[in-house]
């Protein structure tokens, strides 16, 4: 099977408030790119070579894993987003929200510490858990909670070429426009 990179739902210069074309065309035409590249080049002759990227995340090591991951993840990265986003949650991602973490802008700050905490590469996820509760959780490198039996619902890459180009080191002034792009609408329908 060939992976492919998927089509953006907005073009490159759409999020410029927040996320500038250069590095939509770096993020997304260069790294995803790559990723899709080297899983399509490492999986000829293995196990993986006709597996979703799901059963990659959850069952292979090293290479495969790395870049099947990381394939997956700048997919679900990039689709949150929206040149015009729903701003905030409704109906039951909102009352999950509120009763996991008591206020949306409380639960923003948890994450938002979350993303600010990780060490080096990684990606910050909000999750539903087996008991039906929402977590944040942090990953290093291709890390997806997939691999923990969670349903992922929201992630952030803070590995530094999500931002570099635009906010340099200031990976702090990088969160706040993030959240300008995610699209509450999204979220809500990978809840269901
Ligand atoms: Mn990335």
């Amino acid at each position: 099977m060939i992976h492919e990179l998927p089509k953006l739902p907005y073009s490159a210069d759409a999020l410029t408030t927040a996320i500038s074309a250069q590095t939509i065309d770096f993020h997304y035409g260069k790294h995803h790119q790559a990723y899709v590249n080297n899983l399509n080049n490492l999986i000829v002759g293995t196990p993986y070579e006709n597996a979703t990227l799901e059963t990659i995340i959850k069952e292979a090591e090293g290479g495969i894993f790395n870049n099947g991951a990381q394939v997956w993840n700048h997919t679900f990265y990039f689709e949150a987003f929206s040149p015009n986003p729903q701003a905030s949650p409704a109906g039951r991602l909102l009352r999950l929200i509120e009763s996991d973490f008591g206020t949306l802008t409380e639960f923003k700050d948890k994450f938002n510490k979350a993303a600010l905490s990780l060490f080096g590469s990684g990606w910050v996820w909000l999750s539903l858990n087996n008991q039906g509760h929402l977590e944040i959780s942090q990953e290093s490198n291709a890390g997806n909670p997939l691999r923990k039996g969670l349903k992922p619902l929201l992630t952030c890459d803070v590995w530094e070429h999500a931002y570099y180009l635009d906010y340099q080191n200031r990976r702090a002034d990088y969160l706040p426009k993030f959240w300008e792009v995610v699209d509450w609408k999204v979220i809500a329908d990978r809840l269901g």
